[in-house]
């Protein structure tokens, strides 16, 4: 177990107006994480894409989940709490992100992963495969539960049922992380862009959301700034009208929205959400979004997941091409939210051995060299 000492925190002078500004972070990630240049294939001259490496946060902690639990985490161990409760799907990145943390720091991780089995068997692959090394303990949920109505009653119990029988004292973390306390993480991700001048370098910032709480922690904090970015969320679950929902109401717990305070303002004002980005679901990929990925790879050496970064990747390509007029102008900056391990869950299927023999450039060294010797010898 390493030893991370939990730090005061002390917000921008442009979130001083928020309420419920945390007091104390972990230093988990590794920060700044890099930009640069990204020349996806296919993209019209008059763009410019360039890639913020969220995926570089960490190795088994990669992605952009870490950056919300230095907020989480901080609270639960400022807390005395010795175990963390979290939710999400099976192939769940933040649960990942979560278990992995949660061992570094000497503590317990319980997870209430949706899943339409009555066991594990078979899955341990990618994410799971990790949770499972560092020992945290699995619950499975149907796979419809809503989180108000069926987890987080469930969360609940299990914080009583761990401090009755066991004594322990838990944290719960709702899906994603994404409350008025994670989504610090994306906001002080802003304020890491402002010290990468992206205000002088870019028209638009894309970025998956699921959870919505990375959007709505880049669109507060453009917003607070007065920078005249516009802020893209690729939607790869529900739609629109749930994003706004969710992300009104972290503007409410911040003290935020409309009517309550000089800076009243609501998510429409300030977020770009981008349907039919899910394509058939939460989790469920379509050929044209895996060959994307694998395309991607082959010209840019960039991985992206067929959960999130994928889908988006795969519609931001499209609406460069057929919407321009989205895009506020033409120099846009991708945040790689992570999702690297779900490379490993299965979901790319055999497209690799489904590639033609010329395609995988796979040679037979001794039948290769009798045809043409690689090396003449004097
Ligand atoms: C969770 C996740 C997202 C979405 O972030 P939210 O804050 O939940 O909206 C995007 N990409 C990856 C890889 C993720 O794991």
């Amino acid at each position: 177990m390493a030893d991370f000492p939990l730090k005061s925190y002390s917000a921008a002078p442009w979130m001083e107006e928020l309420k419920h500004i945390p007091r104390h972070r972990l230093e988990l990630a590794m920060l700044n994480t890099p930009i640069h240049r990204w020349n996806l294939p296919g993209t019209p001259a008059n763009f410019d894409v360039f890639i913020k490496r969220d995926d570089m946060t960490g190795s088994s902690l990669s992605g952009n989940k870490i950056r919300k639990l230095e907020f989480l985490l901080a609270d639960a161990v400022s807390q005395g709490c010795d175990t963390v409760i979290t939710c999400g799907g099976v192939r769940s990145n933040h649960c990942r992100t979560t278990a992995v943390a949660t061992r570094q720091l000497g503590m317990d991780c319980h997870l209430l992963l949706r899943s339409e089995a009555t066991n594990l068997d078979g899955s341990f692959t990618g994410n799971t495969l990790l949770d499972s090394m560092v020992g945290c303990s699995f619950y499975l949920i149907p796979k419809k539960s809503q989180y108000n109505s069926h987890i987080y009653p469930r969360m609940q119990q299990l914080v009583e049922y761990l401090r009755d029988s066991l004594g322990k004292k838990a944290y719960p973390i709702p899906i994603g992380g994404s409350n008025s306390v994670g989504v610090f993480g994306y906001l002080e991700c802003f304020r890491e862009l402002l010290q990468q001048n992206v205000q002088e370098r870019f028209s638009d910032i894309v970025i998956t959301s699921g959870s919505s709480g990375s959007l709505a922690g880049l669109a507060i904090g453009n917003y607070l700034t007065g920078s005249k970015l516009r802020i893209h969320g690729m939607a790869i679950c529900d739609d629109a009208k749930y994003f706004h929902g969710e992300i009104n109401k972290v503007l409410r717990e911040l003290g935020m929205q409309e009517g309550q305070g000089s800076s009243g303002v609501r998510s429409e004002d300030i977020v770009d959400v981008v349907e039919g980005v899910r394509g058939l679901g939460y989790g469920l990929s379509q050929p044209e979004e895996l060959e994307c990925i694998n395309q991607v790879a082959r010209t840019t050496g960039i991985f992206v997941d067929p959960v999130y970064t994928g889908k988006a990747t795969f519609h931001l390509m499209r609406l460069m091409k057929e919407e321009p007029d989205r895009f506020q102008g033409s120099k846009i900056l991708f945040i790689h939210t992570g999702g690297v391990f779900d490379l490993f869950s299965g979901a790319m299927g055999s497209m690799a051995d489904k590639r033609t023999s010329s395609e995988k450039k796979v040679y037979d060294w001794m039948e290769m060299t009798e045809k043409t010797p690689l090396c003449q010898s004097g």
